[in-house]
């Protein structure tokens, strides 16, 4: 699903897969299909031809066996011979007329008798046949002549172009055309004779060259376009060809959208560097200044758009994919903060929320260390929030670790504080150094309620315990004033500023901010 950053979960690839899987389906089918036609149309222009020469053939064999059988009427004079010529052409098929020839040339025709003609035995072709425009019985009609040779002179017969044309036309493919040559003429289906160079089909021509007469027979098709008739004769497995596709495209569309297990997705989408910063300013309460940031992981999911952390943080504790998507998130953060540095405030807190299986390995050491190692020493505080929720065990483990995080000069906040069950012994044993009251109990001052009762023991508590206390979710100046006056040191929430894309934030450190001058202007973005 997800290779070299190719991530086909995306709407694109995945549209681009589905046309692919539609395409090579389509084109293959289309080339077979395309390449099978060219081999019908050969193969049945081959047929044609095979088919005309043997009609041809059977022609010229009625034509050979009268030549043969008048042979002996050859040095009779014409008048005693003419009778029987003439039965002879009257009985036998497709002969239209026979001449006998002696060493003058032709004397004795079966239609006119006596007659003087010349004996052109050269314009046979291998001396026997002749295709002629016509001849001296009808001079504008093609005729096929077959001269046979013997002892004394020769017998002439000729074939009427119509059983050519006919046969001819019988044998041509569908949507073809058949030609006959001999020599240097051509017949065509039409029954017209042409010398030299005719004009052939244009598609899948195929000669067949008789065994036993120099004749041949071109057969062809003249199709104005070659998927055009293919799309006449194989349209219904051209529709099912496209509709097969279709279906295995909208089966790859289909899963390349299903959703996938959550874990395979979380792992997706951190390779895909879905997971992006957003910065909520934090608020001196006294100064109204600027002194740091939240930073609050998205999900920039490719189709769903942008994922609130409460719906995807959860799943991502239980698989620990929560681990490595706080170190990208980390490593992004210190990426693009270090360059603008110069624009933040000195000792300017940047806090991340981490979970507690975090806190199981000592890379959270490492991830800490290599973030500040990108700022120059003192221009950043880097703060870890720990919520409330989850109970961190105070092992070897945890305690050498926040030991090791303190000697960094990492600070420590207890997040949610008061919706959990952290105690006494525990902010002492894990040196917290700021308590964050949850936003539920700051919605309610004003309210007269307990829980405004509940602020007021938070607040005390933590000054008793010497901790820094921070308020989240101050949406009204009545909610930071009163807080301002019980003393709370900073303020966090939507009367400040909503939490913003990383590089906004950047975008809104001016100059002047740098030398301190970051003020709250009570804003809200977006
Ligand atoms: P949180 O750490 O308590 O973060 C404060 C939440 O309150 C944020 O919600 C913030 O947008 C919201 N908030 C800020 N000001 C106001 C306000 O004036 N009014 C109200 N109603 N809400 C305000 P968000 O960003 O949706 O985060 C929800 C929770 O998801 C966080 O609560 C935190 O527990 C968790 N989370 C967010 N990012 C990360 C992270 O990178 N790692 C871990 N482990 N958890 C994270
Ligand atoms: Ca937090
Ligand atoms: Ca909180």
């Amino acid at each position: 699903m997800f290779l070299f950053g190719f991530d086909a979960a995306r709407p694109c690839w995945r549209l681009l897969c589905a046309l692919l899987v539609f395409m090579l389906p389509v084109s293959v089918g289309m080339w077979e299909l395309h390449s099978n036609y060219l081999r019908t149309l050969d193969n049945e222009a081959e047929l044609a031809a095979t088919k005309a020469v043997r009609l041809m053939e059977g022609m010229l064999h009625h034509a050979e066996g009268t030549n043969i059988s008048v042979e002996p009427l050859i040095k009779q004079p014409c008048k005693a011979s003419f009778l029987a010529l003439r039965k002879r052409v009257t009985l036998t098929p497709f002969v239209r007329s026979t001449s006998l020839i002696n060493h003058r040339g032709v004397y004795c025709n079966s239609l006119l008798g006596d007659v003087h003609w010349e004996d052109d035995v050269e314009s046979y072709s291998d001396s026997f046949l002749r295709l002629l425009p016509g001849n001296q019985i009808r001079a504008h009609h093609p005729v096929l002549a077959l001269r046979t040779a013997s002892q004394d002179g020769a017998a002439l017969s000729t074939i009427d172009s119509e059983y050519l044309k006919v046969m001819l036309a019988l044998s041509a493919p569908v949507s073809g055309e058949a030609q006959l040559r001999v020599g240097n003429a051509w017949l065509d289906e039409q029954g017209r004779l042409v010398e030299g160079y005719p004009r052939l089909p244009s598609l899948g021509v195929r000669k067949v060259q008789s065994e036993h007469y120099p004749l041949s027979v071109y057969a062809g098709f003249e199709l104005p376009s070659v998927w055009g008739a293919l799309w006449q004769v194989r349209h219904l497995t051209i529709m099912m060809l496209l509709v097969f596709s279709l279906c295995i495209a909208l089966l790859v569309w289909w899963l390349l959208g299903r959703p996938r297990s959550m874990e395979g997705e979380l792992k997706r989408a951190l390779r895909a560097k879905e997971f992006v910063p957003y910065l909520q300013p934090l608020i001196a309460s006294r100064s109204g200044k600027v002194m740091g940031a939240e930073v609050l992981m998205r999900w920039q999911h490719p189709s769903s758009g942008l994922i609130r952390p409460d719906l995807f943080i959860p799943q991502a504790e239980e698989c620990g994919m929560i681990v490595p998507m706080t170190s990208v998130l980390m490593q992004a953060v210190a990426l693009r903060l270090s360059s603008c540095q110069d624009r933040l405030p000195a000792g300017f807190h940047i806090s991340f929320n981490i979970s507690a299986v975090h806190c199981l390995d000592l890379s959270l050491l490492d991830e800490c260390r290599s973030f500040l190692d990108h700022f120059s020493p003192g221009r950043v505080v880097l703060v870890l929030e720990l919520t409330e929720r989850e109970l961190l065990v105070a092992n070897a483990h945890t305690l050498a670790l926040f030991k090791r995080l303190d000697e960094m000069g990492v600070k420590l906040a207890i997040d949610d504080f008061g919706t959990g069950h952290s105690s006494l012994t525990y902010l002492q044993q894990f040196h917290v150094d700021y308590l964050k009251i949850d936003r539920s109990f700051i919605g309610r001052i004003g309210t007269e309620s307990l829980s405004e009762h509940i602020v007021d023991n938070v607040i005390d508590l933590g000054t008793r315990l010497g901790l820094t206390l921070v308020a989240e979710g101050v949406e009204t100046e009545v909610q930071a004033d009163y807080l301002w006056s019980k003393g709370v040191h900073y303020l966090q929430g939507y009367l400040f500023g909503c939490p913003q894309p990383l590089r906004q934030f950047c975008q809104g450190l001016t100059a002047g901010e740098a030398d301190g001058q970051l003020v709250a202007s009570h804003a809200t973005s977006a």
